[in-house]
């Protein structure tokens, strides 16, 4: 059994059983556009080919545990289980201007022990396979599309290391991207990286319209070190050089990520050694306010006082680069990456 998010797979079937190619288009119109939810709603093609998927595919591996939307209706959480028995998370972020924003997962649990990150505490269980990661995408348009909106952004931010599913994720972007599929701009999917050098060599080459976010946090090695142990095998030096050269290669501006906890990265001094490192970069810095949670609270970090997230950005000005401090949502439904899973 495959998955029928597997077109390599379907079409080879659909070869080797003398099914004509256009049966694909339809199908593919169904699942991406029309978001049907089993074989039999698929009325555009004839019963022996409905019949013919039912023996060799599946419609869907995850199954849904809990979906939570926050009191305001801003953010919706869904926390899936994979057959396997693990559980990952994605969150769908309805932002004021109207855009819809989904962040998914990429691994059950990471392996990169991020000290502030709830899905750190998991390690890494198991790489997703791509279409556990397209029916978390699905799911959500589908859910938009219901409410009459749309899917616009995704986010690589949930659960996970992308890069260290590469290719899965890479599969998982085509089919968002592709036209006939999910048809969003490459521009609008962010994958998020702590910095695996390796890893954004090859994105740059096969994704130069895709955005890339890095998971900054500190402004030198050593409080870099002491929250991302991935800064002792891709330290800060090397980090930067590959961040040139994909800006070089893409002139795509980079968004760090950096999340402030009271008293790990705030420092006032460490502002304006973020502005040194970032001057003259094709850069825009997130500032997210440390979300306290379950799974990270045993390691005592507070969230920075929004009056110095504002000095770091007033800070950054100074050395001309943009800044956003980032909208804390879905607080009150566990919505920071691993939460809930953790919980489980
Ligand atoms: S922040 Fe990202 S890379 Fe770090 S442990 Fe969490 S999921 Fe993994």
């Amino acid at each position: 059994m495959f998955s029928i998010h597997d077109e390599a797979q379907l079409t080879a079937l659909f070869e080797q059983e003398g099914i004509p190619k256009f049966r694909y288009a339809q199908i593919e119109n169904a699942l991406y556009k029309n978001f049907v939810t089993d074989f039999s709603e698929i009325q555009t093609i004839p019963k022996d080919v409905r019949n013919l998927l039912k023996e060799h595919c599946f419609y869907r591996s995850l199954t849904v545990d809990l979906e939570k939307t926050s009191s305001n209706g801003q953010t919706t959480k869904i926390l899936f289980k994979t057959q396997t028995g693990e559980f990952i998370e994605a969150v769908i972020m309805r932002h004021l201007t109207g855009r819809n924003t989904l962040c998914v997962s990429c691994q059950a649990g990471c392996p990169m022990a991020c000290s502030f990150c709830a899905t750190g505490k998991l390690g890494l269980l198991r790489n997703l396979e791509m279409y556990e990661i397209v029916e978390q995408i699905v799911y959500a348009a589908k859910l938009l599309y219901e409410n009459g909106a749309t899917l616009r952004n995704i986010v690589f931010m949930g659960m996970g290391e992308p890069m260290l599913n590469y290719e899965n994720v890479k599969r998982a972007i085509e089919i968002a991207t592709e036209q006939k599929k999910l048809n969003l701009s490459n521009r609008r999917v962010t994958v998020s990286t702590c910095g695996i050098v390796p890893g954004i060599r090859k994105f740059m080459t096969d994704f130069p319209q895709t955005s890339l976010a890095v998971s900054l946090h500190a402004p030198n090695d050593e409080i870099r070190k002491s929250i991302m142990p991935v800064d002792h095998t891709y330290p800060l030096k090397d980090l930067m050089q590959i961040l040139d050269e994909y800006v070089a290669k893409t002139n795509k501006r980079i968004f760090y990520e950096y999340i402030m906890i009271n008293g790990v990265n705030d420092h006032v001094k460490l502002a304006d050694e973020l502005g040194k490192l970032l001057q003259g970069r094709l850069a825009h810095v997130n500032f997210i306010p440390y979300n306290p949670g379950e799974g990270t609270d045993s390691d005592g970090f507070l969230p920075t006082p929004r009056f110095i997230i504002e000095k770091f950005q007033r800070t950054l000005e100074k050395y001309g680069i943009p800044s956003t401090i980032r909208a804390t949502m879905g607080d009150d439904i566990d919505a920071a990456c691993g939460q809930l899973a953790n919980k489980k």
